[in-house]
């Protein structure tokens, strides 16, 4: 599903060079929930984004599917980011001005994809938010506001979820929902998931951890 071969990144700062990842190699199957840990400033946040087409590689291959994400035009990387791909991250980013309807049939309306609204009520039914369909961001929870981006990530059919801290926001249950849902996903519809996560308990509930330091994914 999801393949790295050796890859790298480094960003200049101030004249000087921060590596923040180096040489990772490793895959993801479909239907595997892999957790991403390790200390502040290890490299998670920046494997993610490279992980999601969101920026690319110095070095090193990038595969989604048969996909070379390493190869692809800025235009395919859009593309592949809105079709294959949904993104949680740890504060919501819903729309505000937009219903919680509105917001999850959004990349729906971007993507020219018609006949949605029932993709839309069956989403919101299986994170548990139909009773919250017609309202604004502000008046929901910070428990919904998730679930209703996590609806968001997956309106899409994506074939991978990249995940950055989606319960760093949230209280203990509210965390431990979004967490099944997303372990249902990959257990029943056989997406991957890759969430970077500070979280043990989190970690505890996916399939796989990977831990990372200074850039590399330890073995
Ligand atoms: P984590 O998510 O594990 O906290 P990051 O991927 O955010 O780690 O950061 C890894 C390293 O890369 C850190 O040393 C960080 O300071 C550096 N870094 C991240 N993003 C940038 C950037 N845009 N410009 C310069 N340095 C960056």
């Amino acid at each position: 599903m999801l393949e790295l071969r050796g890859v790298s990144k480094t960003y200049g700062l101030n004249g000087q060079r921060v590596t923040a990842v180096a040489d990772v190699t490793l895959s993801v199957a479909p239907g595997e929930f892999v957790a991403l840990t390790g200390p502040s400033g290890c490299g998670k946040s920046t494997l993610l984004h490279l992980m999601g087409a969101m920026d690319r590689a110095d070095r090193g291959e990038i595969w989604l599917a048969d996909q070379p994400l390493h190869d692809l035009g800025e235009e395919e990387l859009i593309q592949v980011r809105r079709r294959q791909i949904g993104f949680v991250f740890q504060f919501f980013y819903l729309l505000p001005t937009m219903t919680v309807e509105e917001n999850v049939e959004l990349p729906l309306l971007l993507a020219g994809v018609t006949c949605h609204l029932e993709r839309v009520a069956a989403l919101l039914e299986q994170v548990g938010l139909s009773h919250r369909a017609r309202a604004y961001p502000a008046t929901l929870s910070g428990g919904e506001l998730q679930r209703a981006a996590l609806a968001r990530a997956l309106v899409g059919r994506p074939r991978l979820i990249i995940a950055d801290e989606p319960t760093g926001n949230l209280d203990s249950d509210n965390g431990g929902r979004v967490l099944e849902i997303l372990r249902g996903l990959a257990g029943r519809e056989g997406v991957a998931v890759v969430m970077a996560t500070h979280s043990a308990e989190a970690a505890e509930v996916a399939s796989r951890v990977l831990r990372m330091r200074d850039g590399r994914v330890q073995t």
